[in-house]
């Protein structure tokens, strides 16, 4: 339970904190409007948010009780220093995070989901609450999945699940970064820039820079796009930028529709 306050806390905080610097210092001017994007991606945030906390909460207490098989479980075993092991479940989570958002490209069935992120016509911080609730299902139950092969102890996931949802908000902010900070993050942890070209309308700058906390995986895995930002960035699918296909209840239904194919 207080995994599940301390990733509202921060949802909120990061929500507020970013979305004031997008006011007072943007990237861009905005290329949709905010209204019915903030309803959908706030609307999926919040259901999504419920289903997370259900889902980890019903984990941790059947792990407790010895319902779940036992696991595989080496980290407990190499270490510990419970430092040791978060640090390990971030990095571990975190390329799982990278693998899972490279299959949700390249596997047909798996885009159908995850389309409904990449049909936001603008990207600031809300964009990190955008994705349909089938996805989320998908990845929590691979991580929890992960949680229990490796051991990794409840507070390993949960300084992953803030870690990874503050690294997101920031990354899909529309705020200008500090020409001094931009390169160093370029090398450690994913700035805008980099994720402003995954959300490019061309599929070839969108089948790139999978990444969410690290940079990293990216550079490792060959999937590493530097390639210099257009003068007015674009965002969203080209044939999926109809108001009526973009409300809530369209996108919840986006999966199963013939549309969401390629
Ligand atoms: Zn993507």
């Amino acid at each position: 339970m207080t995994g599940s306050f301390l990733r509202l806390g921060a949802f909120v905080l990061g929500l507020l904190g970013l979305k004031t610097v997008e006011v007072l210092e943007p990237h861009h001017a905005p290329t949709a409007p905010l209204r019915l994007r903030w309803i959908t991606n706030i609307g999926l945030g919040l259901v999504n948010g419920l289903l997370v906390s259900l889902l980890c909460a019903s984990c941790f207490v059947l792990t407790a009780q010895g319902r779940l098989p036992a696991a595989f479980a080496p980290l407990p075993r190499l270490t510990s220093v419970v430092w040791v092991q978060i640090l390990v479940a971030v990095v571990l989570l975190d390329l799982l995070s990278y693998a899972l958002h490279r299959a949700y490209h390249g596997i047909p069935f798996f885009w159908r989901f995850h389309v409904v992120h990449h049909t936001d016509l603008d990207l600031d911080v809300s964009s990190a609450s955008r994705f349909h609730t089938g996805e989320v299902l998908f990845s929590s139950v691979a991580k929890l999945g992960a949680v229990t092969f490796v051991g990794i102890p409840p507070s390993g996931l949960v300084v992953f699940e803030v870690v990874m949802l503050a690294c997101s908000q920031l990354q899909h902010a529309n705020v200008k970064v500090p020409a001094r900070l931009e390169p160093i993050l370029w090398r450690t942890l994913v700035p805008p820039a980099m994720h402003r070209l995954h959300h490019a309308p061309n599929r070839r700058d969108a089948d790139s820079n999978y990444g969410t906390i690290l940079t990293l995986w990216d550079a490792l895995l060959g999937t590493f796009n530097r390639r210099a930002a257009d003068e007015q960035p674009s965002f969203g699918v080209p044939r999926m930028r109809d108001p009526k296909v973009l409300s809530l209840r369209a996108l919840a239904a986006l999966p199963f529709r013939r549309s969401a194919e390629g």
